[in-house]
């Protein structure tokens, strides 16, 4: 019997408008970077965009080379879209991107207009779609010109092959250089992707700015610092978690005994506050008038629950905020 999603699913979730555009973000976003790849258990990916999209959650991010292997988390929600979700194109928001190293040879990588040309037509293939909500160049590339990688961006829209443009981890200067030319190009930048969390602040040092200036939303990603902004690695390094799992980039060598004890400290205030760590560590990005959206990994039905349920309480007294800097 086909899946019906909850009928009461848009009544708990907040949508920001993203930048001065006319699309609203869920105040929370699910991530398909861990844990949707060719490894996981299809079930289990599958049960956690069901919920996630119950709850109100529109917005599902993903990239070219998520998995492992590359390329298998988008299969994965190309499968979730044709078996439970294909009646509802209009209600989704969905984002992939290309700029880290996807294939071999010299036009796989960075931000050449062959590069990102191909990538998307890949990614559309994996997903089974027309046409994506947002694509993102993922990172600056130091050696193409910026033109080229906007014109591509550009390009992709004018093709039907996207609807709004992204970029990710530009910093400011490099930032303001590329909305810029966007906005000449008649493509104005939807969205800056970029990491903040309350351990990792680069973004309060002038792109929060930039961004406003031009009109362009900020989503944050690993707001929960991979999962160290949570009570996870409080007892030590559970067997199912990302650290033990060490697929891409973070393992137990990453999970730092002083930021457990920060954390510990932190979710001493979260406590009072009535909320988890990572309740709290996603209500503290929210605090930013220029954050439209929380965009978070999961590995499990419940803490998708968990994270939404952060909305219940996103402000913040200056007592807090001075406290939690403090720590
Ligand atoms: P997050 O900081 O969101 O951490 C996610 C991890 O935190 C989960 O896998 C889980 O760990 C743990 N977690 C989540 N919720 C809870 C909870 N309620 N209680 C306890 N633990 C919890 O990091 P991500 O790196 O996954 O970032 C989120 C998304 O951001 C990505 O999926 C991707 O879409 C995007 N991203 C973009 C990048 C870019 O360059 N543009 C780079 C990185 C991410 P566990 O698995 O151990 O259970």
């Amino acid at each position: 019997m086909a899946w019906t999603p909850a009928e009461e699913r848009y009544e708990g979730m907040t949508y920001n408008r993203c930048g001065e555009s006319g699309l609203k973000l869920p105040a929370v976003s699910l991530g398909l970077y861990h844990n949707f790849g060719g490894l996981d258990p299809f079930e289990d990916c599958r049960a956690m965009v069901r919920r996630a999209f119950d709850l109100g959650i529109t917005h599902f991010d993903l990239a070219n080379n998520y998995g492992p292997p590359p390329g298998s988390a988008e299969e994965t929600f190309g499968r979730v879209l044709t078996k439970d979700l294909h009646g509802y194109r209009d209600e989704l928001v969905i984002s992939t991107k290309a700029g880290w190293d996807m294939w071999p040879g010299p036009y796989g990588d960075f931000g050449s207009k062959k590069y990102l040309l191909a990538s998307l037509d890949q990614s559309l293939a994996r997903m089974g779609l027309e046409y994506v909500d947002i694509f993102y160049h993922h990172r600056p590339d130091p050696d193409t010109p910026l033109e080229e990688t906007m014109g591509a961006l550009a390009q992709l829209v004018r093709q039907g092959k996207a609807l709004y443009v992204g970029i990710s981890q530009y910093k400011p200067e490099r930032a303001r250089e590329a909305l810029q030319m966007l906005k000449n190009l008649g493509t104005p930048c939807l969205i800056h992707q970029a990491s903040y969390s309350i351990f990792s602040r680069w973004v309060e040092q002038g792109l929060l700015d930039v961004l406003t200036e031009f009109g362009t939303g900020c989503i944050a990603f690993s707001t929960l610092a991979q999962g160290m902004l949570t009570s996870r690695y409080f007892d030590g390094i559970p067997d199912d978690s990302r650290a033990a799992k060490a697929r891409s980039g973070f393992s137990a060598k990453k999970v730092d005994p002083a930021k457990v004890e920060q954390a510990r400290k932190l979710n001493e205030l979260a406590e009072k506050r009535g909320q988890t760590l990572a309740q709290m560590a996603v209500a503290w990005v929210l605090r930013r008038p220029e954050v439209c959206s929380a965009l978070v990994g999961a590995s499990r039905v419940e803490q998708i629950e968990d994270i939404v349920s952060a909305l219940e309480n996103t402000e913040f007294t200056e007592e807090e905020l001075g406290a939690i800097d403090g720590i």
